[in-house]
C-alpha cells in the first residue's frame, strides 16, 4: 500500500542525513520551514511564502522530544504523517525531510544552550528547557539545511523572538516572520487544537475574542498589571481554564511595558489538559 502511496508523491522526501546532503549540494536560495507536523494553514502559509520567495522550499517534520517538557505532552502530540506528505506533495513543495533522533542527535552539544536570565519569562518560566531544546534543534537544522530563509509564525511569537536573535547571530540566514492564521473565530490555528472536544474549540475562540477585546481596552486603562491581573481571574472563572500568563510586553524587547504601543498582549493556558499559546 504504501508503495502505490510512493508512486504518486512528486516531491523528494529525506530519510537521513545522507538523503539532505546529496539533495542539497549546490542548491542555493533554499527557503526552509521547520514543523512538528500534524500540518494545518498556519504551516500552509508558511510554506507558500517559502515557494514564492526560494528558489527550492525544505519542509521538516520533527517532534523534537528535547523541547517537551513534559513526557505525556510528547507522547499525546499529534502525528499525521500520510496526511501531511499528502498535503506537501499536493503543494508542489521540493523536499521534505523527516529525520530520525540519531541524524538530529549524532553529536552532543557543548557547552550547552543556556537562555539570558532575561529571557526566563512567558513560557520560558513555565516550561523549563523548552526553548534550549528549540533553539538547538534549530541550530542543529540550520547547520545542516544552510538555508537563505526560515519562515516562522508570529502565533509562536517567543520562540521566534529568542530563535531569529540566535539563528541570525550564528548563520547568515535570514528568519522570516508570518503572520498568525486564525479560524472564523479567531482562534490561532495551532496542531494542539486537534487535542481539543469541539465545545473546547468553541471556548477557545470566545477567549481569543475577549483577549483581542482586552488589547483594545489597554489604551485607557491607568494601572495595567492590576487590570490584566483581574482579567486573568475572571477569564479563569468564566471559561473554567487555567492561565499561566497573560502580559503586555514591548514586541522588540519583550520587557513588561505600560505602553500599548508597539506591544504584545501575550497569552499561555490550559483549557482542560491542553496547553495554548497566542498573542494579540
Ligand atoms: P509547529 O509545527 O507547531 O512547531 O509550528 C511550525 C511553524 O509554524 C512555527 O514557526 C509556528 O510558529 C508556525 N505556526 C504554527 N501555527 C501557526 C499559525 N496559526 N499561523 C502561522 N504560523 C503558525
Amino acid at each position: 500500500m504504501f508503495y502505490l502511496f510512493k508512486y504518486f508523491i512528486q516531491m523528494k522526501i529525506l530519510l537521513n542525513n545522507d538523503d539532505l546532503n546529496k539533495a542539497l549540494n549546490k542548491i542555493s536560495n533554499i527557503g526552509f520551514v521547520p514543523t512538528m507536523g500534524s500540518l494545518h494553514k498556519g504551516h500552509i502559509s508558511l510554506i507558500n511564502k517559502s515557494l514564492k520567495e526560494s528558489n527550492k522550499t525544505i519542509v521538516s517534520i520533527f517532534i523534537n522530544p528535547t523541547q517537551f517538557n513534559n513526557p505525556k505532552d510528547y507522547k499525546n502530540y499529534p502525528r499525521n504523517l500520510k496526511r501531511d506528505i499528502s498535503i506537501l506533495n499536493k503543494m508542489n513543495t521540493d523536499f521534505l525531510y523527516l529525520p530520525k533522533k540519531n541524524d538530529i542527535y549524532s553529536s552532543k552539544r557543548k557547552p550547552k544552550i543556556k537562555l539570558n536570565k532575561t529571557d526566563k519569562i512567558l513560557c520560558a518560566k513555565y516550561r523549563k528547557g523548552h526553548f534550549e531544546g528549540v533553539i538547538d534543534i534549530m541550530d542543529r537544522l540550520v547547520s545542516a539545511i544552510k538555508p537563505k530563509k526560515i519562515f516562522m509564525g508570529l502565533k509562536d511569537f517567543q520562540q521566534l523572538y529568542l530563535v531569529k536573535k540566535f539563528i541570525q547571530n550564528k548563520y547568515s540566514s535570514k528568519v522570516i516572520e508570518c503572520k498568525t492564521i486564525r479560524d472564523k473565530n479567531k482562534l490561532a490555528l495551532s496542531s494542539r487544537n486537534l487535542l481539543l472536544k469541539r465545545t473546547e474549540l468553541i471556548i477557545a475562540g470566545k477567549i481569543a475574542k475577549k483577549v483581542i477585546l482586552l488589547k483594545k481596552k489597554l489604551k485607557n486603562v491607568k494601572n495595567i498589571d492590576k487590570f490584566l491581573e483581574n482579567k486573568k481571574k475572571e477569564l479563569n472563572n468564566m471559561f473554567n481554564i487555567n492561565i499561566e500568563y497573560l502580559e503586555l510586553r514591548n514586541s522588540f524587547s519583550l520587557k513588561k511595558t505600560i505602553k500599548v504601543k508597539n506591544a504584545k498582549l501575550l497569552i499561555a493556558y490550559y483549557i482542560n489538559k491542553v496547553r495554548l499559546i497566542d498573542n494579540f
